[in-house]
């Protein structure tokens, strides 16, 4: 017998729909497993367990009362830079250490609506900059199938928690691969949305024109339930679109996937990937054939530049966005010494400049301070043609060559990652470039806006190895349904880590 927290969000809403379980009895099974495993996981930056265990009797009263869907009494996790009111959010980072926002994010708020219960936070690369984890203030997150490897990044900690069952689901953001590169090295479904899906009102911004928060679930069709209740036009961010939500029903339909082509990128299967992960791919891909799938090869040349002009555009948009913790309006202030002989506020150091310097100086991680100075070259007088602007252009280049190719296909598969997780302190963590090139397979669906997913897809050397799926522009359903017909007759997804 399964304990509860091990459940799929669907088995728990039916047995709570049934009334055979409690919403505090699968809240409590959850936080009795968070004592237990995450001293040595540390997936969580704050556990509310009180406040948790109250929604959790609010949403029993509300069934009581008659009301049903299908997160009302799901227990969840936020990354922990996505704002949740009365409730610390940290970006994991220094400078937000004790910051508590006044207001609950749009998806936040949606979910409560919903009646979703609020576990607490997860870890994450400060102001998620990063693939790893490592990058965090607060210490890095493990992964649940070996503990001297990383979870992947940046919402290492949501994708931990779900792999190890301390929740139903967690909620992420995804700049460039954040969900589905650590969902990949988890052994978990994880969602980019489209661009504009799902509100990006209260995360604390990275890159505002790519960023996206999006659910990691154990199971497609809990990424379409989750999907379901936090898309939509929200007022608040005006990039979002008002376009029909995902039917997370049609997940359940066995469509006839024999009208279906997929395409292979071939700028996506190159030499530099592990041959368990090729593997792996390629056995997804045979599966998908028996099915009735047909694949189709195709190119998109521009792939080799993605990196280059996202880690030109994501430091100028970060330098941008961080601009405003100035130890001032937000956060950690370093303030002067009030004993200092000297006679001036300059000498004193608290003048402006001082204290923003200094607060800058204290708060930030390298990671940040590295993207805050590459993107104010950047964006600067002189080098803003060469670099940005150029960036900018070759972006609109990758990306309508993306929808072109989408036109003939009816979505993508590539591999999540070149490889599974790495060790902690591996090289990448210790060359800020060699962990920007793990974001190799992910760049051209964020820079395009494009919906993606990563699927548990096999193993090579007993850890999980995941499958990507990109889309065309707000066609999650399509991603959906290929992700649960695959699931539907593989096991991955079943397979645990045993801890
Ligand atoms: N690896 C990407 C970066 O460091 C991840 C960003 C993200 O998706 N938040 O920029």
């Amino acid at each position: 017998m399964k304990s509860l927290n091990q459940l799929t969000i669907k088995q728990a809403s039916q047995l709570l729909a049934k009334k055979e379980i409690t919403s505090v009895a699968l809240t409590e099974a959850c936080l009795k497993r968070i004592k237990e495993i995450d001293g040595k996981i540390k997936a969580c930056l704050t556990v509310c367990e009180k406040e948790a265990l109250a929604e959790a009797k609010k949403a029993d009263e509300r069934r009581a009362a008659g009301e049903s869907g299908d997160l009302l009494g799901i227990p969840y996790f936020a990354k922990d830079n996505i704002l949740t009111r009365g409730i610390k959010t940290t970006a994991a980072s220094k400078i937000l250490a004790n910051y508590i926002a006044p207001y609950d994010a749009t998806i936040i708020k949606k979910l409560k609506q919903a009646g979703a219960v609020l576990l607490g936070k997860t870890n994450l690369d400060e102001f998620a900059h990063g693939s790893s984890t490592e990058n965090s203030a607060f210490g890095p997150t493990h992964n649940p199938w070996d503990l001297t490897r990383v979870p992947g990044g940046s919402s290492g900690g949501s994708a931990a928690a779900v792999a190890s069952d301390m929740c139903l689901f967690a909620l992420g953001t995804d700049t460039c691969g954040s969900i589905r590169y650590p969902a990949g090295f988890c052994g978990i479904v994880g969602l980019k949305p489209t661009y504009g899906r799902s509100s990006r009102f209260g995360l604390i911004a990275m890159t505002s024109s790519t960023d996206v928060p999006g659910p990691l679930a154990k199971t497609v069709e809990d990424a379409a339930i989750v999907l379901s209740v936090i898309a939509g036009v929200d007022e608040n961010d005006a990039t979002t679109v008002n376009q029909p939500h995902p039917n997370p029903l049609l997940s359940k339909e066995r469509v006839n996937l024999k009208s279906m082509t997929i395409g292979l990128p071939k700028e996506y299967f190159t030499a530099g990937t592990d041959q368990g992960v090729t593997q792996a791919i390629e056995q997804a891909v045979a599966t998908l054939k028996k099915l009735g799938v047909k694949f189709k090869s195709v190119s998109l040349p521009h792939t080799k530049y993605a990196i280059p002009v996202y880690y030109i555009i994501t430091p100028s948009e970060i330098s941008s966005n961080l601009a405003r913790f100035d130890g001032i309006k937000y956060g950690l202030s370093a303030a002067p010494s009030l004993t200092s002989p000297a006679r001036t506020s300059r000498e004193r150091g608290n003048d402006l400049m001082s204290v923003y310097t200094r607060s800058r100086g204290k708060g930030f991680g390298p990671e940040a301070k590295r993207r805050i100075m590459l993107g104010t070259y950047a964006l600067s007088a002189g080098y803003y043609d060469a670099y940005y602007l150029q960036a900018q252009k070759v972006r609109t280049q990758i990306k309508q060559e993306m929808d072109k190719v989408l036109q003939e296909v009816d979505c993508l598969l590539t591999p999540t990652a070149p490889h599974v997780a790495f060790k902690i302190g591996a090289p990448q963590s210790a060359d800020p470039l060699k962990m920007y090139l793990e974001d190799i397979f992910m760049a051209g669906a964020s820079l395009s806006g494009l919906p993606a997913m990563s699927i548990p897809c096999g193993f090579d050397n007993g850890l999980p190895v995941g499958m990507q799926l990109i889309g065309r522009r707000f066609d999650e359903a399509m991603l959906f349904r290929v992700g649960w017909a695959y699931e539907a007759t593989t096991r991955w997804h079943l397979e645990k880590p045993g801890i």
